[in-house]
């Protein structure tokens, strides 16, 4: 009998609502949901093509171990894995101490599964070492909204794209990286011509195809431009004094540090013309409603937070925010991201939009956890916590739902640093991915139509993903896995002492879970499956007794900061971690393409997806290969400090000289090398901790 589940799309952050076709066992086809808030119906080329990327033979279905490193794993039964798990870990954080183990999860994970990582990590083993990818997707969007806003919160709908009159977008091809979004832009801008549209970004992407002006800057340059952007702003009189003396904070001292971003000397940093600037400024200066999206080219930079809280000091100073058709909003990359944070999964944070460092939150959620204390040593981040991996100071890694050894920049580290590790569990449903090669221990999970809990997309929307068929083979829920093996670890570190872990279900975890944010930014205590089931997917806040979501913040003015007062943040342009010089001459750009996710574990198990692009191609302006007498197709090696791949170059009319782009999903299953995570480099935003991975300096010739 064919059947109907709805649930959620589990690739970007746009969170579409899907409609699973199934006969109970299998997996059918896939539509998008007409009910679901986010894309109306809509699915882009990923959504649409889920139901062919269930491919059996990629698929990780028994748990397997091995017992010693160069060993094969062979196959073993859930028991014996988890106990085999659970004396390692516990042998290790008993003689090496609680932050001699970490756990690396995912953006992919659903809110209860992260919840559960959680509580394992800092209420059972005593260590902030739990840190995800979003750490290489949103960490700087999360220091930015925090230091400007008061907390990590977009404060904008998807609805807001229809109701602005201009249009920034900075640092993101949402074409192809949030493509039903953009199709709703399209729609709007077809039905309100006279909404402007700005792209920034160095490359002519299809995203900029749009756009009435196209900023092509120079990588890395954009705290500079935004700094410009208020100099003129502020010279023109289109800056909001009012809302600036009621509601913000630290304006003089944005208002002395841009006076030396003149006109002339940012068009001549950012690389475009003068008046480009100007049109911007007159652009943004005299629309009714402004609103701003961005993505990984502001975030994925040594200069990551300072280029949030640039953008954001425009929306402060034209009063551009908490109204319709306005704001600062960030858009989040993976399905997950925001649910991530919520529950407190990077090593700084805590559940409920808490922070580590901070002694008060410690007490309340050791409190509510019923458990003595909280760690208080700081935890380590992705890439400080791979390092410590490889300097032998973590001795048991945790991995669930996410491939580092594609992933991560400066890949040949990451690679000795897994070889090394003592024990390595990778919980994982797809057993193709590079990292689960390092894998002691591979725990295979269930995957999308096949778990139930919740997401919260770019807009703060918390959807139902619901379960359409069992998982196949033996794979489990991630949630089960985890407190599974939280509940055998736990007999080995506090014998007798009642469970932490005695959840029957996902719903149970997000039953607990949901209080944590109760009178906090997020508050989303009065939610519940039902409520969801009920009233469609909503957005937080969502306290006890609300009947909807709430669509936009911050329109009474007040921020959620000690004063109540948003504020402005005045850092200077800082140009990225490697300059430019004779032995590297070119600016490595990594970034997606519109067909594939990620490090292509799903998406690469269908055909129909690389009829858009086939293979890995490097990039490169027609002048940069002619110097290099580079031929269309030509098989290159490209070479950072740090290491070189091969693979064919194209001519790339997008880019501008010194310029060559490298799509971020192929690994070393389909490259000659190490995957394109090879050249890139692991220097990090010093707040946020997010690596640069859009800016590397290379070179290429014939191979
Ligand atoms: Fe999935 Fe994103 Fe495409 Fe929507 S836009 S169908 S969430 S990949």
């Amino acid at each position: 009998m064919r059947m109907t589940t709805a649930s959620t799309c589990c690739y970007c952050g746009v969170g579409c609502g899907v409609l699973i076709e199934h006969d109970g066992e299998r997996i059918l086809d896939v539509a998008g949901d007409p009910s679901h808030p986010a894309n109306l119906g809509k699915l882009c080329s990923k959504g649409s093509t889920l139901h062919l990327t269930g491919d059996l033979g990629a698929r990780a279905l028994y748990p397997e171990l091995r017992l010693g490193k160069g060993l094969a794993r062979s196959r073993t039964d859930w028991d014996s894995a988890l106990e085999h798990a659970a004396n390692v870990f516990a042998e290790t954080i008993r003689e090496h101490g609680p932050d001699s183990v970490a756990f690396y999860v995912s953006g992919q994970l659903l809110t209860e599964d992260y919840y559960a990582f959680n509580k394992l990590a800092r209420a059972l083993v005593g260590t902030n070492n739990l840190d995800s990818n979003s750490r290489l997707c949103m960490s700087s969007a999360v220091v930015g909204y925090k230091r400007s806003l008061g907390a990590d919160a977009p404060p904008c709908s998807y609805e807001d794209i229809e109701l602005a009159d201009c249009l920034l977008i900075a640092g993101s091809n949402m074409a192809y990286a949030h493509p039903v979004l953009f199709r709703r832009l399209e729609e709007a801008k077809a039905k309100r011509p006279e909404m402007t549209l700005i792209v920034v970004d160095p490359r002519r992407t299809d995203t900029s195809e749009l756009a009435d002006l196209h900023l092509p800057i120079l990588p890395g340059t954009d705290v500079a431009l935004f700094h410009g952007l208020l100099h003129i702003l502020m010279w023109e009189g289109w800056i909001d004094r009012r809302f600036i003396d009621a509601h913000t904070e630290g304006f003089d001292a944005l208002k002395s540090l841009v006076r030396d971003y003149t006109p002339a000397m940012v068009a001549d940093l950012c690389g475009i013309p003068v008046d480009y600037l100007q049109t911007c400024a007159r652009l943004i200066g005299s629309a009714p409603a402004f609103l701003s999206l961005w993505c990984m080219g502001l975030n994925q930079s040594t200069a990551g937070s300072a280029k949030n809280s640039a953008l954001i000091n425009l929306h402060l100073a034209t009063g551009q925010i908490g109204k319709p058709g306005a704001g600062p909003f960030s858009l989040t990359g993976q399905p997950n991201a925001m649910g991530g944070r919520e529950t407190g999964s990077l090593s700084n944070l805590l559940p409920g939009h808490r922070d580590a460092a901070n002694a008060e939150h410690r007490a309340e959620v050791a409190g509510y956890w019923g458990v003595e204390q909280l760690p208080k040593q700081p935890g380590l981040s992705a890439i400080e916590l791979f390092e410590a991996v490889r300097a032998g100071k973590i001795k048991a890694l945790w991995i669930a739902c996410t491939n580092p050894a594609q992933s991560l920049p400066d890949q040949q580290k990451v690679h000795e640093a897994l070889a090394a590790c003592p024990f390595v569990v990778v919980q994982e449903a797809f057993f193709t991915t590079e990292t689960c090669r390092h894998a002691d221990l591979l725990l295979p999970a269930a995957s999308w139509g096949e778990k139930e809990g919740t997401v919260t997309n770019s807009e703060r929307r918390i959807s139902h993903v619901r379960r359409a068929v069992p998982a196949p083979g033996e794979a489990r829920a991630d949630w089960a896995i985890t407190c599974d093996f939280a509940r055998r670890l736990e007999r080995r570190l506090r014998p007798g002492e009642p469970s932490l872990f005695a959840f029957e279900n996902a719903e149970a975890l997000f039953e607990e879970y949901k209080p944590l944010t109760a009178a906090r930014d997020l508050d989303y205590s009065g939610l519940s499956y039902a409520l969801i089931d009920t009233l469609g997917p909503q957005q937080w806040p969502f306290p006890p007794g609300s009947q909807q979501g709430t669509a936009r913040l911050y329109g009474d003015g007040v921020f959620p900061t000690a004063t109540g007062r948003a504020r402005f943040i005045a850092e200077h342009y800082q140009a990225p971690k490697e300059k430019r010089e004779a032995r590297y001459p070119l600016t490595l750009n990594t970034g997606r393409l519109r067909d594939q996710w990620h490090g292509m574990s799903r998406t690469g198990t269908a055909a129909r997806l690389f009829g858009h692009v086939e293979e890995a191609l490097l990039g490169m302006n027609a002048e940069d290969m002619r110097r290099r007498r580079l031929l269309d197709g030509q098989l290159v090696q490209v070479k950072s400090r740090r290491g070189s791949l091969i693979l064919p170059v194209q001519k790339d009319e997008s880019l501008r000289a010194g310029q060559a782009f490298l799509p971020m999903h192929w690994g070393d299953r389909f490259l000659k090398g190490l995957g394109c995570n090879v050249l890139t480099l692991a220097s990090v935003d010093p707040l946020s901790k997010q690596p640069e991975l859009k800016h590397a300096g290379i070179e290429v010739e014939q191979a």
